[in-house]
């Protein structure tokens, strides 16, 4: 197969790209190096089939001789991390809705198959969970900026769907909750590196509100596994499906378990929301998973431990060149 992955130098996109090389595909690399980096793709440079394009999703020229040349495109590229959204809402909402809209109308004309990647925050802060697929979004006002990430996420399902539905085209669109692993960066919000950084500094690890609001973090590679399965499934052609896996964990425990995991000296402080993320900023007290349409359609689960995902990250974080 000959693959595109747009966002292909980003944390998610560069696991997808060294998946699909060591299965035996030719990949490009389509990635702006906005929030991505080359440092993630660097172990490629030799692979002959492997190729990088440094161009962004809203070059639709650009965009289309690439796909011209596929079988298959995982459209990775987006602004992610609510912190980044927060902070740039205006680019982060042309990128997510016209790059994704450019992604489909060259997948049409070329009759190329693509998975477009969404987002558990598509669910807003409904109380209900763990959240199926069918389930009703609950958002607060336009006007709360947080918000525009799933809305501009939503528009990107329903073109996959309608792409699909009117026009025949094989769209796969997987949301992906907290997916954690190596090469995440804390830059853009992500709890996980941030308390991990915080731990190995021996500063103090910055708890959001009183951190009893819980997440199901998943493993980068379960993720990169399911994702592919599923696009290797006829039957999820025109679907939609939560990937994560099924266990949950507060923000509170998450910090106690990165500080033991690290043997660090840290202590834990408790940083109210609107100091980080201005006034009337909102958060999700639980958000989790109902993983049962992939696991029944797709055959896999994502299982792999917390523990041993953070230990990986640790492992990661130390060898960094960053902290050297
Ligand atoms: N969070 C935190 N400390 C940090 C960064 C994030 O307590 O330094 C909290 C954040 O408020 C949220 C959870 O951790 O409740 C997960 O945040 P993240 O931005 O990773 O993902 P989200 O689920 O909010 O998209």
């Amino acid at each position: 197969m000959r693959v595109l992955v747009t966002g292909g130098a980003g944390f998610i996109g560069s696991h997808v790209v060294d998946r699909l090389l060591q299965r035996g595909d030719s990949v490009t690399a389509f990635d702006d190096l906005s929030t991505g980096s080359l440092h993630n793709i660097r172990h490629l440079h030799d692979d002959p089939n492997f190729r990088f394009s440094n161009a962004t999703v809203l070059d639709a020229q650009a965009l289309d001789a690439e796909v011209a040349q596929v079988d298959v495109i995982y459209h990775l590229a987006a602004a992610v991390g609510v912190q980044l959204i927060v902070d740039r809402p205006l680019q982060s909402l042309i990128t997510n809705i016209k790059g994704t809209e450019n992604v489909l109308e060259s997948a049409q004309k070329h009759r190329v198959k693509v998975l477009i990647a969404s987002t558990s925050e598509i669910y807003g802060k409904s109380q209900n969970g763990p959240f199926k697929e069918e389930d009703d979004r609950v958002l607060g006002s336009p006007r709360k900026l947080r918000w525009s990430y799933s809305t501009s996420k939503a528009v990107d399902e329903i073109l996959a769907y309608v792409y699909y539905k009117e026009l025949g085209l094989p769209t796969v669109v997987v949301r992906l909750f907290n997916t954690i692993g190596p090469r995440q960066i804390g830059h853009y919000g992500m709890v996980v590196p941030r308390f991990i950084e915080q731990a190995l500094r021996g500063e103090p690890v910055t708890v959001y509100g009183d951190g009893s609001q819980s997440r199901s973090f998943t493993s980068v590679h379960d993720v990169v596994k399911a994702i592919t399965k599923l696009m290797e499934t006829p039957q999820a052609e025109g679907d939609v499906f939560n990937v994560a896996g099924r266990s949950e964990i507060t923000i509170r425990k998450l910090a106690e378990l990165v500080i033991e995991r690290a043997a660090s000296a840290s202590t834990i402080i408790n940083v109210p929301f609107e100091v980080v993320y201005g006034e009337g900023f909102e958060d999700m007290d639980r958000r989790a998973a109902d993983p049962s349409k992939l696991e029944a359609i797709a055959g896999f689960r994502c299982d792999t431990s917390l523990v041993e995902t953070i230990d990986k990250m640790i492992e990661f974080a130390r060898d960094s060149p960053r902290r050297q």
